[in-house]
């Protein structure tokens, strides 16, 4: 078997051993005789499946009881319309624009009220995270918005905006339990988990409870009504059931290995080798100020295409994949996500070195 180190941004690298753990399990899911994609959702094994993994999340994140765990098919990119139906009730909202998928959520907002762009950083091809602590923050907003780390560009808030008394909504999709945080000061965090957690298509949702409410806009359909997940423990109707099974052994894999801090510290250590490296190099330059860094998300270029183009393939050929960055930033990206072993990371950076030997003029 040769597996490579996949750098991808998503759907992006799983941990090994849960992988294995799945295929073990594939064909007979303890006791019961068939996989999981064969079982019920209403079985009794599969209502453990889906209580074990809130649980565990609940343990590693510290969700305190007042907030709501949803799954959620539709991925991150339906929440983008399902936040303003539940929650605009004054029909106005805040968003802090800091790249593509913060800007494709206010311009879905913006189809049912008034969204209003308050800061953004598109000036400078969102490299960079606006100075959010004295927002103009609009007298009936119903919530603020961010993406908290924008996967595109590299950036992360490294401290959440003041919103002035309204709900923060953020999307936590390419940086979900990477480290800590303290879930009472959002309204909702939600993210995709095809990043950081597990397999593609849903999105898991921490809502604040009193945010649940039947007073949507009109014409919300019944299965993107927050409402209908809480009354139903998400399962109104057949939910992603695999999905579900797989981001609940990522989470215990997360719990076995010490929980956030621990990923934190990790994720950190990862970073720091390849930022290291990119603020010692000749050859190759990191695309994001500093202060905005990401732990998960890395672009980096050359500052010549061809050579970017050079490198991706050569990488490739290497064992180290799906290097090549977002068309709007150019150049390269390494994820470097919780599943992302350390030694993936080093070896990257060997590798960024030799490519600079040859080819630095
Ligand atoms: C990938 C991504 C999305 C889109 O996720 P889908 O599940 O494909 O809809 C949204 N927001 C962020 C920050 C992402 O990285």
């Amino acid at each position: 078997m040769s597996r490579v180190y996949n750098f991808s941004a998503g759907p992006a690298t799983l941990p090994e051993e849960v992988l294995k753990e799945a295929a073990d399990e594939m064909l007979d899911y303890p006791g019961s005789g068939m996989s999981v994609m064969e079982m019920s959702h209403r079985s009794k094994d599969f209502e453990r499946i889906i209580n074990e993994a809130e649980e565990t999340l609940r343990e590693l994140m510290e969700i305190p009881s007042n907030y709501k765990v949803l799954f959620i098919q539709g991925g991150a990119s339906l929440q983008f319309a399902m936040i303003p139906m539940n929650l605009m009730k004054n029909k106005t909202a805040d968003y802090v624009v800091t790249g593509q998928w913060a800007k494709k959520a206010w311009q879905e907002a913006s189809m049912y009220g008034n969204a209003v762009k308050i800061a953004s950083s598109e000036d400078k091809n969102y490299s960079y995270i606006p100075d959010c602590s004295d927002l103009m923050i609009s007298p009936d907003a119903d919530y603020v918005y961010i993406c908290e780390n924008n996967t595109i560009y590299g950036t992360k808030f490294k401290t959440l905006p003041n919103t002035k008394g309204r709900p923060l909504v953020a999307d936590v999709s390419s940086c979900f339990l990477s480290e800590p945080v303290d879930v009472s000061k959002y309204g909702i965090i939600f993210g995709g988990v095809q990043k950081n957690i597990g397999p593609a298509g849903m999105a898991i949702a921490i809502v604040r409870e009193d945010l649940i409410t039947e007073d949507v806009l009109i014409g919300t359909p019944t299965m993107m009504r927050y409402k209908t997940y809480m009354d139903h423990n998400s399962m109104y109707n057949t939910p992603n059931c695999y999905c579900i099974y797989m981001c609940g052994k990522v989470f215990k894999w997360l719990k076995k290995r010490g929980g956030l801090e621990v990923m934190k510290k990790q994720n950190e250590e990862k970073a720091a080798i390849l930022y290291d490296y990119l603020d010692s190099s000749d050859l190759f330059k990191g695309t994001v100020q500093k202060e905005s860094r990401s732990l998960m998300n890395v672009p980096f270029i050359t500052g010549d295409s061809s050579l970017d183009a050079k490198f991706v393939k050569e990488a490739a050929e290497y064992g180290l994949v799906n290097l090549k960055g977002h068309r709007t930033v150019g150049g390269m990206r390494a994820s470097i996500y919780n599943a992302m072993p350390k030694e993936g990371v080093i070896k990257l950076v060997e590798f960024m070195r030799q490519f600079e030997e040859v080819n630095h003029v």
